[in-house]
């Protein structure tokens, strides 16, 4: 089995998106007519990491084996280090590696969990992730949209803040407030997270970190800028509720760093880096260092299963996987796309990760990027 032919395109969900609002996917062909799908880092619509791969690592992959893709991934990584290990390379790489196990499990006719060494559970719960919530949204439209997404039944609720990261501070009275009225909504018991989308300082995070265990919020996600790794493990050692980190992190030395200085959750994200090869390494890295590994992931359909997948294999899913705001557009232009029942997210037992396109909707919504 070789690879033989490797598609490269991003989907516009509405006429009225911008062009940084685009999904990017990536589609594998072999010789023997299997085809694998990945998701790449949607950043600015995924554009530099589909050119990444269009330039730079398709041609090195045509006549290549799938089932290397390790090797392969590794290779890479190495060879093209000084476009950018932190970002559009390992975005693009993770695509790739995403297309690749979904393509193994077509080949040996079995799902990527399978693949990974078995599911501890196929029904996993999931916590509903709402983003937006600062200064441009008010306190009653904050709790209108947290008692919406509570119809969906979530194992718990996060909300996030979306900080202008040039203004730090400015907003925590506003922030500190929607925590408490959030909290009051959803009563004393029902888990809540609070991401602060690194708009603190350190001494500011501390502040709302108070807060947060006075209100027993179940973890503290991003206070501080993603590069200040010494005031996240200063933040993360002053205070007694979880402090996490790491969705900007792109490196398994990253982690590492972040671990050292104190930060107790680490929390890659599948498209950013390393895809499924890269997300199995960090939940090693999480298990030798007794931290906990709750990943990032805000792509709703790709992305989202195969972080699922490797949720799946982990023994030590200590929090429910995050599913992101939804929107019409994770139905359109998927075959039979992810949907919770009854608070959980059931994974099937098709082959590879268990999607695909419905060629005729993609095909109105896909701009190809060849070069
Ligand atoms: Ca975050």
């Amino acid at each position: 089995m070789k690879i033989e032919k490797i598609e490269t395109f991003q989907v516009q969900w509405s006429p009225k998106d911008t062009p940084g609002q685009r999904s990017a996917f990536v589609r594998i062909h072999t010789d023997d007519g299997l085809h694998g799908i990945g998701e790449v880092s949607p950043m600015q619509g995924g554009l530099a990491s589909l050119l990444m791969i269009v330039h730079n690592i398709a041609p090195a992959l045509i006549g290549a084996d799938p089932l290397d893709h390790a090797v392969l991934q590794d290779r890479l990584i190495h060879k093209l280090v000084k476009l950018g290990p932190e970002g559009a390379l390992t975005g693009a790489l993770a695509g790739i590696d995403i297309a690749l196990w979904d393509l193994k499990g077509k080949a040996f006719g079995q799902p990527v969990y399978k693949l990974l060494g078995g599911a501890w559970k196929t029904a996993l719960p999931f916590y509903a992730s709402i983003g937006g919530n600062g200064r441009g949204r008010s306190l009653d439209e904050v709790l209108r949209i947290v008692e919406a997404r509570m119809a969906d039944q979530p194992a718990a609720i996060k909300i996030r803040f979306d900080n202008d990261r040039t203004d730090l501070d400015t907003e925590i009275p506003d922030h500190i407030e929607k925590a408490r009225a959030v909290r009051k909504l959803v009563g004393d018991r029902f888990p809540l997270a609070f991401d602060a989308n690194n708009g603190y300082s350190a001494s500011g995070a501390i502040r709302v970190g108070r807060v947060l265990e006075e209100l027993d919020y179940w973890w503290f996600e991003e206070p501080v800028q993603h590069y200040h790794i010494r005031g996240t493990g200063e933040v993360a050692r002053k205070l007694s509720i979880t402090v996490s980190a790491g969705e900007q992190t792109y490196t398994m030395g990253g982690l590492v760093e972040l671990i050292e200085a104190g930060v107790r959750m680490i929390q890659p994200d599948i498209v950013k880096m390393g895809g499924i090869t890269g997300l199995l390494r960090c939940a090693a890295l999480a298990q030798a260092h007794g931290v906990e590994l709750v990943s990032h992931q805000t792509q709703p359909m790709v992305g989202h299963l195969a972080n699922l997948h490797v949720c799946a294999a982990q023994m030590h899913a200590t929090k429910p996987c995050e599913w992101n705001d939804p929107s019409a557009r994770t139905h359109d232009i998927f075959d039979d796309p992810p949907m919770p029942v009854d608070g959980l997210f059931h994974l099937n037992s098709r082959p590879g990760l268990g999607i695909d396109f419905d060629e005729n909707a993609l095909a109105k919504r896909r701009i190809d990027i060849t070069g």
